[in-house]
């Protein structure tokens, strides 16, 4: 008989926090190989013998901004511990982190996953998130490894979930929340491709309906979204296969080989690594003093998740809400399209399918837009006001997109102005009339759809000219008459 398993996963994800310079010394903090490598590194971030670390109060205020955005709660008193490890890439053979007093403690975030139609949302929770130093990067080339301290010293946030996580689907939806968060409050840009968020997984199985947690895995140093889902997909079932048949689940730390689509042992934790954590003596404890975080949290901009709730409440679907939450830009373009007049369910429209429509095949973000939210603003006014249809303004809208040009003054050019004479429309009402005798019978005989085949043929004579919701009117009136 087989036993049904419940994964419990877990997420550690380490964002390089978005400084000008280093955690502990003056060097360009994001510098990567295209600079050359060791380029940007000094007798500090490299582990010389006698010089000391010097804290970064902008990483301090960025770490400070990602725990308010990740609910968490700010200790005024954290410290800093040296981690200890040989490791080549490690120059002092210690890592200053924070250990037992990190700077953000418990939070919550709330993901949102599942079919468009039918979204899910789930409270996760944040153990804590702590600053630390990043080591440099080694590449290893045959017999040799080659070492870049570039990347040596600059600020990481590590953000620990609690053992929240249930399936493959959630950590991807919770992954999606930390990056739209970090960037959100301009705290990590998150480029994954520079390494920028890297994420460690911890996968355990447990009989459903049983609380204790069963012996898990930890899979290292994945560095792509889709590197986690699968990963976690792999460990799920090869766990259960081990299981199944009377096996033990091994607590070992696993690389994820993508190639292949499997994890491998690097280490199991017979040989843990006893990393002899003491607190760091250069460094007298990080005191966040109460107006100090205060004036923190006045520079804070209003998180997604409270944009999105006013974005629903403007009658927007929590589908569209979210996608114009993405990114900030986003929500911000969106809302000053709105502040010039537009309506919330046309611009939202617009900006969900036209606008990045167009801009996601150029590769661009909305900030890069070139239509100006006011433009668009007024684009949309014109179809709310009856001068243009919605076709229309699609083609005015790739025109502007490609030209830069206004809306009104493309309407005009182009002469796509909608005739508004009633006169000029009661006559070609009229005209389609007498020339379609079979829809007019249609109708007649209560197929009221018919009144469709007239349209279209108004809009043929007035090419694409006449108001089509005035011209329905207009032809119910003639035919019922
Ligand atoms: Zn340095």
């Amino acid at each position: 008989m087989t036993t049904s398993f419940e994964p419990v996963i877990g997420l550690e994800i380490h964002v390089q926090l978005h400084s000008k310079t280093k955690m502990f010394c003056t060097c360009l903090n994001g510098m990567d190989e295209s600079c050359g490598p060791n380029s940007e590194i000094c007798p500090r971030c490299s582990g010389q013998p006698g010089t000391l670390p010097v804290m970064n109060e902008g990483a301090v205020r960025l770490g400070v901004r990602a725990g308010l955005a990740l609910g968490c709660q700010i200790n005024e008193v954290s410290s800093f511990e040296r981690k200890h490890y040989f490791y080549p890439d490690l120059p002092k053979s210690y890592q200053i982190t924070q250990n037992a007093h990190p700077v953000n403690g418990r939070g919550e975030i709330e993901i949102t996953f599942g079919p468009k139609d039918k979204l899910q949302k789930k409270k996760i929770g944040i153990h804590h998130a702590h600053l630390e130093e990043d080591a440099a990067k080694s590449s290893h080339s045959g017999d040799y490894s080659l070492v870049d301290f570039n990347r040596a010293g600059c600020p990481l946030l590590e953000i620990v979930s609690m053992p929240d996580l249930r399936s493959a689907d959630e950590a991807y939806a919770y992954l999606t929340e930390i990056k739209r968060l970090m960037q959100w409050v301009d705290a990590s840009e998150c480029d994954m491709e520079k390494g920028e968020l890297r994420v460690d997984v911890n996968v355990s199985l447990r009989p459903v309906g049983q609380e204790k947690f069963g012996t898990r895995t930890e899979i290292k140093n994945l560095n792509s979204f889709k590197a986690v889902k699968d990963a976690i997909n792999y460990e799920i079932a090869r766990q259960t296969q081990v299981l199944n048949e009377g096996g033990q689940v091994v607590q070992q730390t696993l690389l994820w080989d993508k190639e292949h689509g499997f994890t491998k042992p690097m280490r199991s934790k017979e040989d843990a690594l006893d990393y002899r954590y003491f607190p760091e003596p250069d460094l007298p404890p990080l005191i966040l003093r109460k107006d100090r975080l205060e004036k923190i949290k006045a520079q804070m901009p209003e998180l997604p998740a409270a944009k999105e709730a006013k974005f629903v409440a403007l009658g927007l679907s929590a589908y569209d809400a979210g996608v114009l939450t993405l990114t900030r830009k986003t929500a911000e373009y969106f809302e000053q399209v709105l502040s010039c007049g537009a309506g919330a369910k046309a611009a939202a429209n617009w900006i969900t399918t036209d606008l990045m429509g167009l801009l996601n095949a150029d590769k661009k973000d909305i900030g890069q837009s070139p239509v100006a939210a006011a433009d668009l603003a007024e684009l949309i006014k014109l179809v709310e006001s009856g001068k243009i249809s919605r076709n229309q303004a699609k083609t005015v809208f790739e025109q502007m997109y490609k030209t830069g040009a206004k809306a009104a003054a493309l309407v005009e050019k182009m002469g796509l102005s909608q005739v508004s004479d009633e006169g000029q429309l009661f006559a070609w009402a009229q005209e389609a009339i007498n020339e379609s005798p079979k829809a007019v019978a249609d109708f007649k005989k209560g197929n009221r759809a018919a009144v469709g085949a007239l349209v279209g043929a108004v809009m043929k004579k007035s090419r694409g000219k006449a108001n089509p919701r005035r011209m329905n009117e207009i032809l119910v009136e003639l035919l019922g008459k």
